[in-house]
């Protein structure tokens, strides 16, 4: 696919980003789970950060197409990075959506402006993967609301400013998914951070438990309508965060390809002198990854342009699109560690990296098997839930 100009120079613009302050820190992110906070800062001063942001507040208002593609230069290098960005891009997109006048000026503004991450904070213990039944719960006030409950793997978990909580319904009446969003701002009273986070991947990406123990609220940070808001988990979140994580796993594939192609022409036998790119068998096997990357990268662009473009039939093809792409990136990094053979397994390389950081696809959700579920029911006319 051809990007749109304006696209094509974010794109390009993220790429430059990615080799100056991105790929030389990520294997130290990877080694050390540090939250990757130069990545973050460098995204902040490019204008990165406000991707989502209308363009009257200083943003670049694109949609899923950009957020699909600028996610997957950053995962080509570093996984967490783009695990980090397109979260607070999924919470910008959240906070976008609806914003009242005064949530433009405290929240909006700003991300534009690098001086303000957000993120979403919707999993919990006890619903796990069904992300969209919260047992938070909200109880409304004079001035505001009260907050408990305690949310799971949050990315950038005590590095945001701001966090999409996603809760019951304050009037109690919640049943099959009904539930309000709230901004929580970083440090409101009763905030409490559980453990460290140490994954087997995505080891940068700080996804921590938030505890809410009595959080104040303003009435103010309330989005949307109270109760209104499995609007927000369809209309909102599912597609951003489904085209954020489609993009980063499709980075994942690339990275894995282009392990597999320069280990293919620079890998030399002593005893014939040939690379192992003179081997019909791997010539094969690395045609094989070109076609499934290829055949990857169509889908999802394919659907974040239906999405953006408003196609009523675009459901299928978002769903589809993380799945496939997470399906994708754990089959080329096999691939890559086996073309790439003993020293890639030996070192814990950076090829065994890209199959860390690609498993994560599986678990978080919408899972990959929840994925299959749900676009085959939307292809055969069957409500998701
Ligand atoms: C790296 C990482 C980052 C994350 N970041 C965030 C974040 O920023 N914000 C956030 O809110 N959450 C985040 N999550 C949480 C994630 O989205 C899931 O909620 C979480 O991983 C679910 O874990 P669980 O063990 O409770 O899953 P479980 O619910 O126990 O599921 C276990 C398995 O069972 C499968 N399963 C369950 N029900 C069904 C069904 N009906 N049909 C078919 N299969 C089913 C699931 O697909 C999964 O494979 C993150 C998770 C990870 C790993």
């Amino acid at each position: 696919m051809i990007f749109p100009n304006e696209l094509e120079q974010l794109v390009s613009l993220t790429r430059d980003i990615v080799a100056s302050d991105v790929a030389p820190r990520a294997a130290g992110v990877d080694e050390h789970c540090t939250w990757p906070a130069a990545s973050m800062e460098a995204f902040a001063a490019a204008g990165l950060l406000g991707l989502q942001v209308p363009a009257t507040l200083g943003g670049h208002g694109q949609g899923l197409l950009a957020l699909a593609a600028v996610s997957a230069e950053i995962a080509r290098a570093c996984p967490s990075s783009s695990l980090c960005f397109g979260m607070h891009c999924v919470g910008t997109a959240v906070i976008a959506a609806k914003a009242t006048a005064d949530q433009q000026e405290r929240y909006l503004r700003p991300i534009a402006a690098g001086r303000h991450i957000t993120t979403l904070a919707l999993s919990e213990a006890g619903t796990g993967a069904h992300f969209y039944l919260p047992e938070t719960q909200l109880v409304k006030g004079d001035t505001g609301y009260t907050v408990n409950g305690t949310k799971q793997f949050v990315t950038n978990g005590s590095h945001a400013d701001s966090y999409v909580v996603s809760t019951l319904a304050s009037d109690g009446s919640a049943a099959g998914g009904d539930f309000s969003c709230l901004v929580v701002d970083r440090d409101t009273p009763g905030m409490g951070w559980q453990g460290d986070w140490a994954g087997f991947g995505m080891r940068g990406n700080s996804s921590r438990a938030l505890v809410l123990d009595s959080v104040q609220v303003p009435a103010a940070n309330l989005l949307g309508a109270e109760g209104d808001q499995v609007w927000y988990v369809f209309e909102v979140v599912a597609p951003f965060f489904l085209m954020a994580m489609a993009g980063t796993y499709l980075g994942v594939a690339q990275s894995a390809l282009e392990a597999a192609g320069a280990h293919l022409r620079n890998r030399r036998y002593a005893h014939s002198g040939a690379a192992l790119r003179d081997i019909e068998t791997l010539q094969t096997r690395y045609a094989k990854m070109w076609i499934a990357f290829q055949k990857t990268r169509a889908l999802v662009f394919e659907a974040a342009a239906r999405g953006d473009a408003g196609d009523p039939d675009a459901l299928p093809f978002l769903l589809a699109s993380k799945a496939d792409a997470g399906e994708t990136a754990i089959a080329l990094a096999g691939d890559a560690m086996t073309i790439c053979g003993g020293s890639a397994y030996r070192d814990n390389s950076r090829v065994a990296q890209m199959l860390r950081d690609a498993r994560a696809s599986h678990v978080m959700s919408p899972t990959t098997d929840l994925l299959h579920l749900w676009a085959g029911r939307a292809l055969l006319g069957i409500p998701l839930l």
